[in-house]
């Protein structure tokens, strides 16, 4: 469905929203894009939705045309307010804008779980917000899906497989409980103003179990250790985790010789539990 509100670049224009690097702000404004992301996330149909960094909206106009029961927008630019009320108003009980950073706020009690979040990230707290996201207190999370456009090396970065470059920490806590893919990708100039650098949309699905046993915050502290000195052998690079390191990670089926990024999911998850 179209809605009846101003076009993105009008909307910009009316509200002076020059974007500001300090808040990540590359803006879409075309709303065939923005429906297409949220369609990567869709059907919306009776779903509440989590946007972090509305903007101008274009976005929000996306999830709501798409059918979203609710959605949350949380937007620390109080410049971009005005432009959200317009939204609201057009879509009555549909959009809480809530004028706040996303790295504080608890969203718990404003949706229905389990909710999606949908988000063209600023990028300066992207990867901050996603790991959080990926590690809540207890597994399931509340929210099923999370559709969120990075920077492309940092999308690349989420779905590597072992023995990779971009295999590293992010891979494994999030392969560990998600399904994990790169459903588009975006030139700079898809955005006002171009960024440097290509971007991805990356769409997780949260699954009910992790994947392979392990305890979380053990995996964690592991895997960060282990991928901190990418380029040490484990038995080097993990030295301190356990006196006997090496027994535990033969007894994890790993070679003390390999590196981290050798490692397989199903490996840094035997390791973990190895060191519980
Ligand atoms: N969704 C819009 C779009 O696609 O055109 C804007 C995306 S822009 C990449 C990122 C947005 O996040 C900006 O509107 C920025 O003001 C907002 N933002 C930056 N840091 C934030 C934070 N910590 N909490 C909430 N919003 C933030």
């Amino acid at each position: 469905m179209i809605d009846d509100l101003p076009p993105l670049r009008e909307v910009i224009a009316a509200h002076d929203l020059r974007a500001k690097k300090a808040l990540g702000q590359n803006f879409l404004l075309d709303l065939n894009l923005t429906a297409r992301i949220a369609r990567i996330a869709g059907p919306l149909d009776g779903v509440d939705v989590l946007e972090v960094g509305p903007g101008p909206g274009g976005l929000t106009r996306g999830l709501l045309a798409e059918g979203a029961r609710k959605v949350l927008a949380v937007e620390k630019d109080a410049r971009c307010l005005p432009a959200l009320k317009q939204i609201a108003a057009a879509w009555p009980e549909r959009l809480e804008v809530a004028h706040a950073d996303a790295l504080t706020l608890d969203v718990a009690g404003h949706l229905a779980p389990p909710w999606r979040i949908v988000s063209n990230l600023p990028y300066n707290v992207g990867t901050e917000l996603l790991v959080r996201w990926l590690t809540p207190a207890t597994w399931p999370p509340p929210w099923d899906s999370l559709t969120l456009m990075f920077q492309k090396e940092v999308a690349e970065r989420i779905v590597a497989a072992p023995g990779s470059k971009a295999y590293g920490r992010l891979a494994v806590l999030a392969q560990w409980r998600c399904d994990a893919r790169i459903a588009m990708t975006l030139p700079p100039e898809a955005f006002s103003p171009p960024p440097k650098v290509h971007s991805a949309v990356v769409h997780l699905t949260a699954l009910p179990e992790p994947r392979f046993p392990a305890d979380p915050q053990v995996l964690e502290r592991v895997v960060a250790k282990g991928f901190n000195q990418r380029r040490k052998m484990l038995r080097a690079a993990l030295r301190g985790l356990a006196p006997d390191i090496e027994d535990r990670l033969r007894a994890a089926g790993i070679e003390p010789t390999q590196r981290a990024e050798q490692v397989p999911l199903e490996g840094w998850c035997a390791l973990a539990r190895q060191l519980a």
